[in-house]
């Protein structure tokens, strides 16, 4: 444990903690953190995707000096402001057009996602929403009130929410039977205690990273997307964590084959600046004014971040550099999977990548120590790796877009010996005790 971790616990609050190891970092370059202890950290979480382009890409940091050194405002709510007119633009031309109305701006996934449940509610006069079990819509009352996540248990509901199962192709053995299952459960839901009509959206993760980096059968959400239509259900697309290339396409819903209308920004979207978008049609976001504000909103040096990480993501393809360094990951995951028993299942697309641990394949029974240990190991050898699922048993990988070939297998040949190291039991379950993750 590292001074400046000891001196954190004296200082800052443990409410917004999520923690996994003692990790305390004082700078960073490119995929790469330095530990306050001077040790360097391969960064394989990103800060949760966060940071799309790595730390201190040289776009960014000109784009954001730029945007604080002839500074229009700090904030859109009673003046327009460049950047953020230039961000919208801009985010519009990327969408289908049916979502192509307008752009609300916020600082976090959570505020958006937040802004669209009360908005769609509010235009559209019908009072329900649906959502999935294990989704992660957010960490505020109104997100977490759409919200499945187990961590979240304890907090209320909206009032309106229905949560249905994410189709679970390894839990269920097959996509076919997963997808099966999660689409009779709507249509018992629409047949019994839920009238399509008074359902205003259905949120979907295209990847539900937080329950799990759970990937749809194929097929899957045309259906939702087919049902959404027949029933005049807005389907809002959550895509805060594997949006903007890092499922290697610029949006993850497009490896399903369906158009949202509506489709949530926020994580990658700043490269580690806090800003969020919602795009969506007219009839929604422009229902009211003084609906949803925040007096930053809007802020144009975080609408500029903005901005260079679209260009940077154009200029330097990192769609294809998701893509391709993505495979090279799942290749030598699943290459791992031979070796290591404990490895049940590799999922993803692109750099959104999860690892299933399970202590008995037949049976895939969690092995929820076993993936603590292997992330606090990791971290000891200089990854950094973090945890996510119903069960705590997914190891994530959500590294930055740039990352290249070499980091790629460098991080997995560490992820390797970590792996070996917790088989082998020289990993103290007891330094767990002050990590309770989630
Ligand atoms: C992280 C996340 C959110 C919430 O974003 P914050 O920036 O933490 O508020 C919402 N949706 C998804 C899918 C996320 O992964």
């Amino acid at each position: 444990m590292t001074g400046l971790y000891e001196r954190e616990s004296r200082s800052v609050s443990t409410l917004a903690h999520l923690r996994f190891f003692p990790q305390a970092v004082t700078g960073g370059r490119g995929s790469m953190l330095r530990g306050d202890d001077g040790h360097d950290l391969l960064d394989f979480a990103a800060s949760w995707g966060a940071a799309s382009l790595g730390h201190g890409h040289p776009a960014l940091a000109e784009a954001v000096n730029r945007a604080l050194t002839d500074q229009a405002g700090a904030s859109y709510l009673s003046t327009a402001n460049e950047p953020s007119v230039l961000l919208a633009e801009k985010l519009l031309s990327l969408v289908p057009e049916r979502a192509a109305g307008r752009v609300w701006f916020g600082h976090s996934g959570s505020d958006a996602n937040e802004t669209v449940a009360r908005a769609v509610v509010a235009a559209t006069g019908r009072p329900r929403i649906i959502s999935f079990k294990g989704a992660y819509h957010g960490g505020t009352v109104g997100s977490v009130a759409i919200s499945g996540h187990p961590a979240q248990g304890g907090i209320d509901k909206a009032s309106g929410l229905s949560l249905v199962p994410y189709p679970d192709s390894y839990a269920s053995g097959s996509p076919e039977a997963a997808s099966k299952a999660a689409l009779a459960h709507i249509e018992e839901l629409f047949a019994t205690s839920v009238s399509p009509q008074d359902v205003a959206a259905f949120f979907i993760e295209p990847i539900q990273s937080d329950g799990g980096m759970l990937v749809p059968p194929p097929g899957y959400f045309r259906e939702i997307e087919r049902l959404c239509r027949k029933h005049g259900i807005l389907l809002v697309c959550d895509e805060v964590k594997v949006g903007l290339a890092r499922t290697g396409r610029l949006h993850a819903f497009e490896h399903s084959g369906i158009e949202p209308d509506i489709v949530v920004f926020g994580k990658g979207l700043g490269g580690g600046l806090p800003i969020s978008a919602v795009v969506g049609p007219e009839a929604i976001m422009n229902h009211a004014s003084t609906f949803s504000f925040q007096t930053l909103h809007g802020n144009p040096v975080c609408a500029s971040a903005g901005l260079a990480v679209l260009e940077t993501i154009e200029r330097e393809n990192l769609v294809a550099n998701a893509a391709k360094v993505g495979d090279t990951m799942l290749s030598a995951l699943r290459a791992l999977q031979e070796k290591h028993p404990v490895i049940g299942h590799v999922r993803g697309h692109g750099l959104a990548i999860g690892v299933e641990l399970v202590s008995d394949r037949e049976a895939r029974t969690p092995a929820i120590e076993q993936t603590a240990l292997t992330v606090y190991r990791a971290f000891q050898l200089g990854l950094v790796i973090y945890y996510v699922g119903l069960n705590s048993n997914v190891l994530e990988f959500t590294p930055p877009l740039n990352l290249s070939e070499e980091e790629a297998l460098r991080g997995i040949a560490i992820l390797d010996q970590a792996l070996s190291d917790v088989e082998a039991g020289k990993v103290d379950p007891q330094l767990l005790e002050r990590f309770a993750g989630w």
